[in-house]
């Protein structure tokens, strides 16, 4: 058993006790280390880390030794490795102090010499340990290429997530590892966290009686383990294979086109990234609305793929310059995943008036902060339309300043198509709810302006509606004649549909819905042109979004036959085990949401907030940025919370080091082997 005499560091930085605290948390960060270490008389009497100085910022400026920690954590050079983890984690320290013994049996004394950090302890750990977590065979992982879906949880999750291994590293309180695995098939784990439609927890086998058991919070804790990662401003460093020579151009940076321009970028292939906009991330940043996430950390995701040596083209609207033609003939393979980014206008009576706007851009043009001409800050709003898009735009009209926002729509209350908690969180922040009515006209006062919108009822009774999907079927729908009536506003937000509005003239096969025609793998009819996401499927979710991603990456793969190098080591290396922790039973929590008359306020996020509070503990302004326009639109990591020790072992080939994670490459195994390669089509 290796002892801790092997990780044994010199005395780092020290400071005098009586330095006042505003000067040791200056010299803390200027120093980059983990802590200082407080001397007296000769001695070390105590250690100043981050949460220290935390404590001491929120304090005003006393001398260090009223804030420092002591007893200081110490343990002799002789001991284990593994007693140098434990008392990092009990203790939640950095550093720990290293003695030696010294003398005869009954006369030992015992002198400092040295320190060992938090990093080095774990990563020679990560040398030799063998990872166990339950319900894993690493023999099929191997063999089968990652993620051979083990659990429903696992088959149910359209990107395969490691789920069992995550959720059980959660539970072993190595949360950069879960944060890990769950990169293995993720890299929006951030969105994801919050934002995914988790099939997986409907299919989690703890939900599936009645009884005291409730599914797991698998979403909920990829972004327990997420925000962990975040706090400490980890990135990860992937080893990509070798550069092929191949060139493959990606129309859309979306959640499919970053998917597949990380697994690209693995594999050795050149990508050159093409987006309409002057940001990427595709509805991710310009639509979705940013007090649902955390825009600082799908900045920091899209970062690292960026940081993978993606090239960003931004503002090119492909279609109209360059033209798809041109993007044929230059590059080996095309990848279109344009999305669905325009929004639908009925076509009804006023519809053309100044005022209305669909809610697509209304929310693109709030996702670059600004408030769209013409809305009515302190005026009432009507959104026309009942799903998760309506629900966005009603509430983002709320923290906008709108007086009165009503939400109308066909469904009665209790079909709306909008799901998740947003319905219930609107109506907390004063959303109004109209139901069981449809649009007949846009009403205008004598200068032209809004002044209402009028609607009909319709016969509630004869609504039928799609037993799959359970969406309306709109030819059940029957108008009540004499049933007009106004809800008076000042602005109308359609919220009646998206539309796939790439150029129709550039040869690309398509549906008769209007969409992209592929299969699953993203085969179009055209060798060497791709598509997939929603522009395929129709308006979709993230996860799936980031499934074809994945898929069309290998089939771009398979076409181009690039060879890849076959040495390449599964990234987690997991063996199976009678856990005894599976037995264990725990209660389901939700993540606690904010109190709704702060959720009125658009400034209150948490990122707002923790910019505020990181740019007063460093001293210096972190500038808010609203998407990515280049590589240094993302915020730098704050000096003095990157390098925080992780609370962490690594796996074998995952070694945490100071402000960074090295992975090893997953270049010969992408985690599909359901790459589609028969034309079916996708409805
Ligand atoms: C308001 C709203 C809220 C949503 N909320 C959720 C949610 O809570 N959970 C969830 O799972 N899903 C949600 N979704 C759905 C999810 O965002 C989409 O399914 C997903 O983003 C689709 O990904 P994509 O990569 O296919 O396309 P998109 O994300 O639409 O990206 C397409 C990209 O292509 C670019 N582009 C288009 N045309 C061109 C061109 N000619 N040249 C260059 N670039 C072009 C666009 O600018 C865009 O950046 C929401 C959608 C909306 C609109
Ligand atoms: S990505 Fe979504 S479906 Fe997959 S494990 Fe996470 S929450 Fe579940």
């Amino acid at each position: 058993m290796p002892t801790l005499s092997k990780v044994l560091e010199p005395i780092g930085e020290t400071c005098p006790a009586d330095l006042s605290a505003a000067e040791a948390v200056r010299r803390l960060n200027a120093s980059g280390a983990d802590a200082l270490l407080v001397e007296r008389d000769g001695g070390i009497v105590g250690l100043f880390g981050h949460r220290e100085a935390i404590a001491a910022f929120a304090d005003g400026s006393g001398r260090v030794d009223a804030y420092m920690r002591r007893p200081l954590p110490g343990r002799n050079i002789a001991d284990s490795l593994e007693s140098g983890a434990d008392i990092m984690y009990r203790e939640d320290t950095p550093v720990v102090l290293m003695t030696e013994d010294e003398g005869p049996l009954f006369r030992k004394t015992s002198r400092t010499v040295g320190i060992v950090s938090a990093n080095a302890v774990l990563t020679e750990i990560g040398k030799t340990t063998t990872d166990t977590a339950s319900n894993k065979v690493f023999v099929g992982r191997r063999d089968l290429s990652l993620n051979v879906p083990v659990s429903p949880c696992q088959r149910a999750c359209p990107i395969h997530q490691d789920i069992a291994a995550y959720v059980d590293y959660v539970s072993q309180g190595r949360y950069l590892d879960s944060w890990l695995v769950i990169h293995e098939t993720n890299p929006f784990p951030s969105m994801l966290g919050r934002l995914c439609n988790h099939p997986c927890e409907t299919d989690c086998k703890r939900g599936w009686v009645q009884g005291p058991e409730n599914a797991v919070s698998i979403k909920s804790l990829k972004r327990f383990a997420t925000d962990y990662a975040w706090a400490r401003r980890v990135k990860i460093d992937w080893q990509r294979a070798p550069e092929n020579g191949r060139r493959v151009a990606i129309v859309g940076s979306g959640p499919a086109g970053m998917t597949a321009a990380q697994d690209l970028r693995l594999m050795g292939y050149q990508v050159d990234l093409y987006e309409r906009e002057g940001k990427l991330g595709g509805l991710l940043s310009a639509s979705i609305p940013h007090f649902r996430f955390d825009l600082d950390q799908l900045n920091w995701e899209i970062q690292m793929i960026v940081d993978m040596g993606v090239n960003v083209l931004l503002n090119k609207n492909v279609g109209k310059d360059p033209k798809l033609e041109q993007l044929l003939d230059d590059y080996d393979a095309v990848f279109l995943s344009v999305g669905m980014m325009t929004g639908r206008i009925l076509p009804v009576p006023g519809s053309d008036l100044p005022e209305v706007i669909s809610a697509m851009e209304f929310l693109r043009v709030r996702s670059y902060d600004i408030i769209p001409d013409n809305f009515p800050r302190g005026g009432d709003v009507v959104v026309i339309g009942g799903g998760a898009v309506a629900t966005d735009a009603a509430q983002t009209s709320i923290k906008t300043g709108a007086r009165k926002v009503w939400m109308v729509s066909i469904e009665p209350a209790d079909r709306l198509p909008a799901f998740g908690n947003e319905l219930v969180e609107a109506r907390e922040i004063g959303l109004q709810l109209h139901t069981g009515v449809i649009v007949n006209a846009i009403k205008a006062d004598d200068s032209g302006h809004v002044n209402g919108v009028e609607f009909i009822r319709v016969d509630e009774t004869k609504l039928e509606f799609d037993p799959e999907s359970g969406k309306l079927l709109i030819n059940t729908v029957q108008k009540l004649p004499g049933t007009e009536h106004v809800i008076p506003c000042r602005y109308a937000i359609f919220a009646s549909g998206q539309i796939m509005d790439f150029a129709q003239d550039q040869g690309v096969p398509l549906t008769p819905r209007k969409l992209m025609e592929a299969d699953t793998g993203g085969h179009t009819k055209m060798t060497k042109l791709f598509a997939g996401g929603d522009c395929v499927q129709g308006p979709s979710f993230i996860v799936d979004a980031v499934a074809w991603g994945h898929r069309t990456a290998r089939s771009i793969n398979e076409l181009l036959g690039a060879s890849v190098p076959h040495d390449a080591k599964p990234l987690t290396v997991i063996e199976s085990t009678d856990d005894h922790r599976e037995a264990d039973y725990y209660n389901r929590e939700e993540p606690p949401i904010l109190p709704a008359d702060k959720r009125r306020d658009m400034s209150a996020t948490t990122s707002a907030r923790r910019r505020r509070w990181m740019s007063s503990f460093t001293g210096r302004t972190v500038t808010p940025r609203v998407g990515v326009s280049s590589k240094s639109a993302i915020p730098c990591s704050v000096k003095s919370l990157a390098g925080k020790p992780a609370r962490s072992s690594s796996t074998m080939t995952a070694a945490p080091t100071a402000g960074s994670v090295r992975i090893t490459a997953r270049s010969t195994a992408l985690p599909f082997s359901e790459s589609g390669s028969e034309m079916t089509r996708c409805k």
